[in-house]
């Protein structure tokens, strides 16, 4: 089976986590700090706090941004369903803005037009989560601009981005953006097994994400207290959401040749442009202060629904995973129930109808590649 994402894990990486499970800590030990510390360097943040997956990174950059009961916060319904779960984790309300059909991330003029009728009706946002699709980033400057008019806190998901940059300051950097999540999922472009990681220039953030990940748990200084070593305080309510030494090592291994990993997505992708260039199917536009990190490699096939469904149909019996990226998140039942509806994002549903994500991974070989590329060929015909 080719499937459309997987990780690659090498000799260097068992190694790392055979270490780990030979040492003292298993979790709660020094391989979390040093992976935090490789991927605050990497991208140029400050600071960074590694949790058990994406999606608590994102339900604790949430939280540390202030989103509650009462709060809104505003996404892209084209994402995986934890851009939006987060917010209703935090007891707020999630919101989508449509997409641009050409990048499929979320639309800045749509942004644009909506908080303009927001800010009549007292209803702007309090968090607005542009995701980085498929490893693209969105155009980062225009949405610092608006957050600066209107008052919102910019967190980016960059679960499909990290590797990437946008006008030369690497995705993570966040320096358009109060913070910026990581998934190191298998099928991302580095992977812990699970995890996630906050990175952002802000200590205090940092620090309230940090306390968030072990139960609102604050360990002072004993002689703040005055009292012995044992002290520490609860002081809001949080979670256990730490990531284990294991994971951690593997990841910080996985950071080590990650400019490898993405040079290889990046030549996969640019053979896919090259082979499928007089086929009737559009990738993604290229926006060229961007450097994807090319997470996905979805088109948009001329042919629509049909001629999704029977490509899919034909790539599956041939032993090739292509999948979908994504379901408009308002259509699903959950969303649905509160209040979404078909027509509400027009271009993402259009977007979704007639998408499929090509395999696309590092230890994609050529030929098991070409062997994808014959099949459109042959499917949707060079004519
Ligand atoms: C994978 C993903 C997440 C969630 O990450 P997990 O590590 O799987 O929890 C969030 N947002 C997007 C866009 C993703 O692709």
């Amino acid at each position: 089976m080719i499937p459309y994402g997987r990780q690659s894990i090498d000799p260097a990486d068992i190694a790392a986590v055979v270490a780990v499970l030979e040492s003292d800590w298993l979790t709660q030990g020094p391989a979390v700090a040093q992976f935090e510390a490789a991927v605050a360097g990497y991208c140029g943040a400050r600071g960074a706090v590694a949790v058990s997956s994406g999606t608590a990174a994102l339900h604790l950059a949430c939280r540390a941004a202030g989103l509650g009961p009462g709060d809104r916060l505003w996404t892209s319904p084209i994402s995986f369903v934890a851009s939006a779960n987060c917010a209703l984790y935090c007891g707020g309300d999630v919101d989508f803005v449509d997409i641009d059909p050409g990048s499929a991330n979320l639309s800045v003029d749509a942004l644009a037009r909506k908080l303009e009728t927001a800010e009549r009706d007292g209803r702007l946002p309090s968090v607005v989560l542009p995701v980085h699709y498929a490893g693209q980033a969105c155009d980062m400057a225009a949405i610092a601009a608006l957050a600066d008019r209107y008052g919102f806190t910019v967190i980016e998901d960059a679960a499909h981005a990290i590797g990437g940059c946008y006008r030369d300051h690497p995705i993570g950097s966040c320096r358009y953006a109060a913070m910026t999540v990581f998934s190191f999922h298998p099928v991302k472009i580095i992977t812990a097994g699970e995890g996630g990681m906050v990175t952002t220039r802000d200590g205090r953030l940092r620090e309230r994400v940090a306390a968030l990940r072990e139960h609102g748990i604050r360990r002072e200084p004993a002689a703040a207290t005055g009292a012995g070593g044992w002290y520490y305080e609860q002081t809001e309510l949080g979670y256990n959401y730490r990531m284990s030494d294991i994971h951690a090592a593997l990841g910080a291994s996985q950071l080590r040749r990650i400019d490898g990993l993405v040079a290889r997505r990046r030549a996969l992708a640019a053979r896919y442009d090259a082979a499928l260039d007089a086929l009737p199917l559009t990738p993604l536009h290229r926006d060229d202060r961007v450097a994807s990190a090319h997470h996905l490699y979805p088109v948009r096939l001329h042919g629509g629904a049909a001629t999704r469904r029977r490509l899919y149909d034909r790539l599956r019996a041939a032993g090739i995973g292509a999948q979908v990226h994504y379901i408009p998140l308002h259509l699903h039942p959950f969303y649905r129930a509160r209040g979404f509806a078909v027509g509400d994002y027009p271009a993402a549903e259009a977007y979704y109808a007639a998408t499929l994500s090509l395999p696309l991974y590092p230890d994609l070989g050529d030929a098991d590649q070409d062997r994808v590329i014959a099949i459109l060929r042959a499917e949707l015909g060079s004519a």
